[in-house]
């Protein structure tokens, strides 16, 4: 493909947040640009219903998934460049991300990209992983008296908290929510247990949630050796620790589905039409 040439009307990027899994959690905003969109860049964690139900079908749906660990991820220099030559062509471009753009997302590389190449753009929100899950495990995140803040974070290196930070955690009243941390659960808990955490507080794994395949799984802190330890939980996967964590036993509302399927496809192994176009991206 080739560079813009001047007679060409700059096409605009739509980051959108495509929500956690159940694909009724998307906004009416992302619906309308994915019908109006020529191009789809989008994430693994995106439910291919929402692709076949809203994208048009002479519009190109490229999978830039991540999923480093599995040994396939589209490197981010690749998406970046994807935003700039089909933006420059004059398409109107959708970047679809799951949950929500802005939490932990590579959003600020592809703004600047995007800032630095003159490309306007749009964001619009999704409902991010967190509150997907509290809402469908019925944990609510915030519940007065028993927690007064939340926090979103993350441990998917064990270098990415400091020994200072974990006394804070364990001595905080507020809900503390762990994204891509389901591989670093042994240190999560043996730091927090470390910095003597409440006993009262308690921990959810939520498997897949939103999705008809969502598990939840509850242990106190103290007896996460027994109940939880050593176990390979489905990607993707969602900690939840807190007091909060004790209203899931009167309030949830689904039961857990206890698949081990999975809802969101490993990358390269979407569909036919997937694995197509990913031939098209590397050739
Ligand atoms: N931007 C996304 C988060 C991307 S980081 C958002 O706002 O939700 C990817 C991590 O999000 C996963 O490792 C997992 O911890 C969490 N996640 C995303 N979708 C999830 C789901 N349906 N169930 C549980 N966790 C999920």
């Amino acid at each position: 493909m080739t560079a813009n040439s001047t007679n060409i009307k700059k096409g605009k990027v739509i980051l959108v947040g495509a929500g956690p899994g159940d694909p009724e959690l998307i906004t009416m905003k992302a619906v309308r640009y994915l019908q109006q969109a020529d191009i789809v860049l989008t994430d693994r964690l995106v439910s291919t219903d929402i692709i076949k139900q809203y994208v048009k079908e002479e519009a190109e749906v490229i999978y830039v998934g991540k999923q480093c660990r599995r040994g396939y991820s589209t490197p981010q220099e690749s998406i970046n460049s994807y935003l700039v030559e089909y933006a420059n062509e004059g398409k109107s471009v959708v970047r679809l991300k799951g949950g929500d753009v802005s939490i932990f997302s590579n959003i600020l590389d592809e703004l600047q990209t995007l800032v630095a190449n003159e490309i306007e753009y749009e964001i619009v929100p999704g409902v991010t992983a967190a509150l997907g899950a509290a809402a469908y495990a019925g944990i609510p995140l915030t519940a007065r008296d028993y927690s007064t803040a939340v926090r979103f974070l993350t441990l998917y290196k064990s270098d990415i908290v400091t020994e200072e930070y974990w006394k804070q955690l364990a001595a905080t009243t507020d809900t503390l929510v762990f994204y891509m941390s389901s591989e670093t659960l042994n240190s999560v808990v043996e730091n927090l247990v470390k910095n003597n955490i409440a006993a009262d507080k308690l921990l959810a794994v939520v498997e897949q949630a939103t999705t008809p395949l969502q598990t939840v799984h509850v242990t106190n802190l103290y007896e996460y050796t027994e109940t939880l330890k050593g176990r390979t939980f489905i990607s993707p996967s969602l900690v939840i620790i807190g007091k909060v964590v004790q209203l899931y036993e009167k309030f949830a509302w689904l039961s857990n589905s206890g698949s081990k399927e999975h809802y969101f496809k490993p990358v390269g192994k979407i569909d036919a039409l997937t694995q197509e176009q990913q031939a098209k991206q590397a050739s």
